[in-house]
């Protein structure tokens, strides 16, 4: 009896020491606690926050991962993913926890890539943007789960297709001139959207956030903006085209890191579909509109791509290691991508930091704003760039930078505030004959003293 006790107790031990993180479907009370969970194994470098709540009010909670939690490091990008917004996709709710627990282990062994990235990034994680969705898709089990059940958010409206329409806008302003970035919402914005949505808004307008990935299921490709065509419906039929950004080339790329370093997504035929390199513009796929991915590139410094991961949008519980191990390089990747083009402060000649100063890069219609920190970053690939940075009152700067392929490179503005407009004055008749009288100093007049005093308040450093 003892001798069986003690074989007893020995597995007990065996499988404590090498237990691998447990692979199952996580319902909320379950997700929640493997939050905290994560967050007590590494309470230094995480925090967990909810930026609201769902109509059922439920938390929409985030893990933040971060060398010091809760507070922007200027310089030090905001990266994000969001998954389970479709409440019947559940497989990128499953792997953001298991991520989640693998960064945590990772960093308390001194894994230096982990160590790297977390000191470097800081990473938002939300494993369900739609936990009402979930709970019903759930109560059906994966096995009778039917295709639409719980796709929605508890009043029944598809999130994906619940973001104020920018495209429109942009479209007009492409033709006719206008901005091609931080569109504005509409004035009734948050009559029209839902509890997730708006909270969604909120957060991803409070942070500056410079990447993201949105993960769904029901194929597997990287689906990269714009996600609603150019004509996205003519006489009633949905026209399907492909819809590129100014940014394109980059998308594409940071579409291929995910597919090329996920286990099978580059192949291109999966779930019956095929996607040469696992990739695909949205629009050119199906026209889309009202989706997340492109209101954030409309609406923030935020380049966001959506993943579809699973052809099963509920696998089976069995799956789920096979789907971690295809995906946990790829998520890992795409966070490091964070790490590429241009980055820098935009200061002025006192080093008080610039907030919302504009940077533009020649030959590429889409602007980036610096954040309250007077930091900024833009995403690009290798190559020689024109790049200005402007803000109201200040003289624009325009420097020429070659990016290579490894960490992004560090370009620092410091704008000089601009002179003034002379005014044109009544001239007066020269009193000194023969003297050379020096011009007078134009004054500005009132009107512009009282523009002077409107100019943007600075953020101190
Ligand atoms: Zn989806």
């Amino acid at each position: 009896m003892s001798g069986l006790l003690s074989v007893f107790f020995h597995l007990l031990l065996l499988f404590k020491l090498v237990a691998p993180v447990t692979f199952r479907h996580h319902r909320y009370d379950d997700l929640v606690r493997t939050l905290y969970k994560v967050h007590n194994e590494c309470p230094y470098i995480t925090r967990v926050y909810s930026i609201g709540r769902s109509v059922k009010g439920r938390h929409l909670y985030v893990l933040e991962f971060s060398d010091y939690p809760g507070i922007h490091e200027p310089l030090e990008p905001e990266v994000k993913y969001v998954g389970n917004m479709h409440g019947n996709e559940v497989l990128g709710r499953e792997l953001l926890l298991q991520l989640a627990e693998f960064l945590c282990e990772e960093f308390r062994n001194g894994n230096q890539r982990i160590v790297r990235l977390v000191e470097g990034t800081r990473v938002h994680i939300m494993p369900s943007m739609n936990p009402d969705g979930y709970e019903v898709a759930a109560a059906q089990g994966a096995d009778i789960s039917g295709y639409l059940v719980g796709r929605n958010n508890a009043n029944g409206v598809d999130l994906n297709r619940n973001f104020p329409d920018l495209n429109t806008y942009v479209y007009y302003n492409e033709k006719h001139g206008g901005p091609n970035h931080h569109l504005p919402l509409p004035d009734n914005w948050k009559s029209q959207v839902e509890p997730e949505t708006e909270a969604v808004i909120h957060w991803i307008r409070s942070f500056n956030f410079v990447l993201s990935a949105n993960l769904h299921g029901g194929a597997v490709v990287a689906n990269y903006p714009y996600d609603k065509s150019l004509e996205h419906r003519v006489r009633g039929v949905r026209r399907t085209a492909n819809t590129p950004t100014p940014d394109d080339k980059l998308f594409q790329k940071l579409a291929k890191v995910y597919s090329y370093a996920h286990g099978w997504m580059h192949q291109g035929w999966n779930c019956g579909d095929y996607f040469p390199d696992g990739i695909t513009n949205g629009a050119s796929w199906y026209s889309l509109s009202k989706g997340m991915q492109d209101f954030n590139y409309l609406h923030t410094n935020c380049f966001e791509i959506t993943l579809e991961l699973s052809c099963d949008k509920f696998p089976r519980q069995e799956e789920l290691q096979r789907e971690w191990l295809g995906n946990r390089e790829a998520l890992i990747q795409f966070l490091e991508q964070v790490h590429q083009g241009i980055k820098g402060m935009v200061l002025d000649e006192n080093y008080n930091n610039l907030a919302e100063a504009v940077i533009s890069v020649s030959g590429i219609n889409h602007d980036v704003t610096s954040g309250d920190h007077g930091d900024y970053f833009r995403l690009l690939l290798p190559g020689t760039y024109t790049v200005t940075a402007t803000a109201p009152g200040f003289d624009p700067e325009t420097v020429t930078v070659t990016v290579g392929p490894g960490e992004p490179k560090l370009v620092n503005f410091h704008l000089k505030r601009s002179i003034p407009q002379a005014t044109p004055t009544r001239r007066v008749p020269n009193p000194g004959h023969g003297r050379r009288v020096l011009p007078k100093k134009v004054q500005p007049r009132a009107r512009e003293e009282d523009e002077e005093t409107k100019r943007p308040q600075r953020v101190p450093a």
